[in-house]
Order: structure tokens, then sequence, then C-alpha cells
């Protein structure tokens, strides 16, 4: 194998992964990236002494292979972390998750989410088929919950009904507390910690573009500046900014998926009809770097309500001290859109600084150092009903022409840091 020309499409996480593992099994590659820095979405930036990622990104772990590898990767330079994860409901702040910590809310409405939620143990038995996430919300956690928060909150950061989505990307990511723990929540704060990333970790100096850049560090064959804009299935070739052009027998793509549709020559229409089919929300993150401490210690805050236009707001200076000056607060908020729910691109920053106001994050008094803007056109991949079928196919098709999609918009899946290492040292253990 190791005589094939591997060429690597991008150089964030699933790329490096992919490279750092062939290479260590002594299996030579070439990486193509058409940004000036590798690192993907995973990455970090500098402005006036505040260190800003591309909206937050946390380190958190269900594999120890992973752990074990950012851990000799980066060495002293990680941080462990017991989250400290609210949500904002009703004017009042309570613990992550809303199922399990219902004790800080008007009583009529920790009477009613506890209600719905007997109400789903007394139905056991009549249990209907879940057709959609929205019925999943209904018959896990009762009427209440759902109306409360679940249903809000998932309309506004998916940008669609939970109606139109299927159950495909839950895979544990919310968690399921029981009668007991939901009760014990009502009455107080509840001690128990819930969910997959209960415990994480973040690169005590540097933000988490660090994690990409001690990937790359024994990488070799990096080419930044480098866009790929054709693929040649036929020739087995590849287009590269600005006249370069290289032959592959394999290509491993992490390019999300709607792009590599343009660059692929003489697609057969029944498939690139496919590609059509694909969804997506966007996210537009706001980082501000603001002259005045943050006591609050919080990591994050969810915002499930209509009238606040983020779903939530992280606290870089909670990450890690170094990643703001001294008696500062750096934070990122994140408001998610879609042609199903454009947003005003022209307004939507000060609508961000007025609902910070408008909950008391930030005052008027407050003085805004810095200001940085990412607006990520690749959020979340939608899983509706064409999903599957769609996806599917897609990979199919191109695994037939030698091109394996990988990584969280190559294999167009809710994919976090993890899943991007361990699809690829797994894509190499499988294929080459
Ligand atoms: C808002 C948000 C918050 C997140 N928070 C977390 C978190 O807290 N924890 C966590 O574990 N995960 C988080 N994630 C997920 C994590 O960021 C991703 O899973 C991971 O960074 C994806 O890496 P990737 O290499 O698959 O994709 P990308 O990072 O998108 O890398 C693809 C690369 O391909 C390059 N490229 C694209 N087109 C071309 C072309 N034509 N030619 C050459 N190069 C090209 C791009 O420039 C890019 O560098 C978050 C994601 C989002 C959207």
């Amino acid at each position: 194998m190791s005589n094939r020309r591997i060429i690597i499409l991008g150089a964030g996480l699933s790329g490096l992964s992919v490279a750092w593992h062939l290479q260590g099994k002594g299996t030579n590659c070439q990486i193509f990236e058409k940004e000036s820095e590798i690192g993907g979405l995973c990455r970090s930036k500098k402005v006036n002494g505040f260190t800003f990622d591309y909206d937050g990104h946390s380190l958190h772990f269900r594999d120890s292979y992973t752990f074990n590898l950012i851990k000799s990767l980066l060495g002293s330079n990680l941080l462990e972390h017991q989250r400290s994860a609210w949500i904002y409901s009703h004017g009042k702040y309570s613990h992550y998750p809303f199922q399990a910590n219902l004790y800080s809310l008007p009583h009529p409405i920790i009477k009613e989410c506890l209600l719905g939620f007997t109400q789903v143990f007394r139905d056991m038995h009549s249990k209907k088929k879940v057709n959609n996430f929205l019925d999943w919300i209904n018959q896990t956690f009762g009427e209440g919950i759902a109306k409360h928060f679940m249903i809000p909150y998932n309309t506004k950061f998916w940008t669609v009904s939970p109606q139109e989505l299927t159950c495909e990307w839950l895979n544990g990511l919310i968690p399921i507390p029981s009668l007991n723990q939901i009760i014990e929540g009502a009455v107080k704060e509840n001690e128990k910690q819930f969910g997959y990333n209960s415990r994480f970790w973040y690169p005590k100096r540097g933000g988490i573009i660090q994690v990409p850049l001690a990937f790359a560090s024994s990488i070799k064959n990096v080419h930044t500046n480098c866009q790929i804009t054709e693929i040649n299935l036929k020739r087995k070739e590849i287009k590269i900014v600005p006249n370069n052009i290289e032959k592959f027998d394999y290509l491993i793509s992490t390019v999300p998926l709607p792009e590599l549709s343009y660059l692929i020559k003489e697609m057969p229409e029944g498939i690139s009809i496919l590609f059509k089919n694909l969804r997506w929300n966007s996210i537009f993150n706001l980082n501000l770097g603001i002259e005045e401490k943050d006591y609050s210690k919080r990591h994050w805050i969810y915002f499930p309500q209509k009238e606040i236009c983020f779903f939530r707001v992280g606290f870089f200076n909670n990450f890690s001290p170094e990643l703001s000056p001294v008696n500062s607060t750096s934070l990122y908020t994140e408001v998610a859109y879609s042609k199903d729910k454009p947003i005003d691109k022209d307004e939507i920053v000060l609508h961000i600084k007025e609902d910070l106001k408008k909950i008391g994050i930030i005052s008027s008094e407050d003085k805004i150092l810095v200001q940085d803007i990412n607006d990520i056109k690749y959020g979340y991949p939608i899983y509706d009903r064409n999903y599957q079928y769609a996806r599917r196919k897609i990979l199919e098709y191109l695994k037939k022409n030698n091109i394996i999609s990988c990584g969280r918009y190559g294999s167009w899946r809710y994919m976090s840091i993890e899943d991007c290492i361990l699809e690829g040292k797994e894509l190499v253990e499988q294929f080459f």
C-alpha cells in the first residue's frame, strides 16, 4: 500500500488525524489545505491580547485512546474542568440539563414539567411509535419539559421544527435522568452531573488550535494556501490553485459534501440531485473582549427562548485564564441560522449586544475592547427524512471512485473533535 499516491483534502482535525495515523504506519501522503493555516474549524486567533476560538470548543472524551493521545500530544498544556453549564429560563439560571434541574423555575412550571414526566411513566405500556425527534422528546420527557425547554431550544438551535428531524444524531447527547433524579432536581440543585461532557479539557495556553498544531508538528507534506478547484475522476487528478495538477490513487476528502459536489466533474445527474437534498444550519459567532472581570466561573449558558437571538453564550476566560488579559472577560455568543431561518447580518451584532445587556451579561457601562466575528457556513448537518438515504448513496458513489469522504462535513455527521480523531484512526486501519 505504501507506494500508492494518497492525497488528503483539508488540514482540519480529520485530515490531520488520517495523515498522523498513516504516517504511524510508514505510509506517505500529501495534505492540501486552502487556508493559510491548518486547523479548520478547530482554530484560534489572537486579537489585542485576547485568544478567541472560531467559536467555543472544549475537549471531551468517551474513549481512552483519544484521551491518552491528546494527553501525550499536549503534555502539560492541558487543563481539566468540571463543567459549569447553565440554562437561562424564566429570568433565572439553573444548572444544565434543564430536565434534571427544575428547582429554580416558577412553581407552576415545575409542576407542569413533573406532571408531564410522570405521565410518560403512566403511558409506558401504551407507547406509540417514535416517528421523529418531536415524538422522542414528548415520549421521553413529557409535555412540560418539551414545552419549556426541549422544543424551543432545539427549534432555535436546528432552525427547523423537531418534527422535521429524525433521532439518528442523538447518540447519548441528551441526558435522560431517572424519575428519582428529576424529582430530586425539582426540589434542590442536583448534585449529580449529567451528560457526556461533565468533565472536559482545554489547552492551558494558546486556545483550541493547540490540538491540530500538536498533530501537525510531526506530519510531513502539509501544503497550506492550496485550494482544490477540480476533481477529475476519470484521470484521477485534482487541480490545485493556482496552477498545479496532482495524480491520486486514493483521495481522502474532508471538504464539506455540498462543496465537493461542485468540484467533481461529470457527476451523474442522479448523484448530483442527492447533494441538493443535504441541509445544514450555520452559526454566526460573535466573540467579545470586555474590560470587566467575570466572577461567574460559568463555562457556558443555554438560552431556549425565542426573544433572545443566541442559543448559547460561553466564557473563554473560564476555559483558561491565559486567554484574556487580567481583569477582563472574553465571551463567545452563537446564533444559529439557515435558509429556513435567515438572519439579518447587518443587524445581528447589534442585536446580540442588546440581548446580552437585556439579560445582564454585559452592562451599558462595560467597555468592549475587541470584537471578532466568525460566520461559520457549515455548522450542523440537518438530520431530516432525506438525510440518511442521500448521505449513504453519495458516500457509496464517492467510494466507488476511490474518494473516501470523512470528517464532520465530509462524512456529514454531528462529530466532535474526538470523533474526528477516532474516525481517522479507524479509516487508516480499514483501508491502508
Ligand atoms: C459551532 C461549533 C462548535 C463546536 N464545538 C465543539 C466542541 O466544543 N468540542 C468538540 O469536540 N467539537 C466541537 N465542534 C466540532 C469540531 O469543530 C469538528 O468536529 C472538527 O473541528 C471538524 O474537523 P474536520 O477536519 O472534520 O472539518 P474542518 O475543520 O471543517 O476541516 C476541513 C478543512 O478542509 C479545508 N477545505 C475545504 N475545502 C477545501 C478545498 N477546496 N481545498 C482545500 N482545502 C479545503 C478547510 O479549510 C478546512 O481546514 C464544534 C463544531 C461547531 C460547528
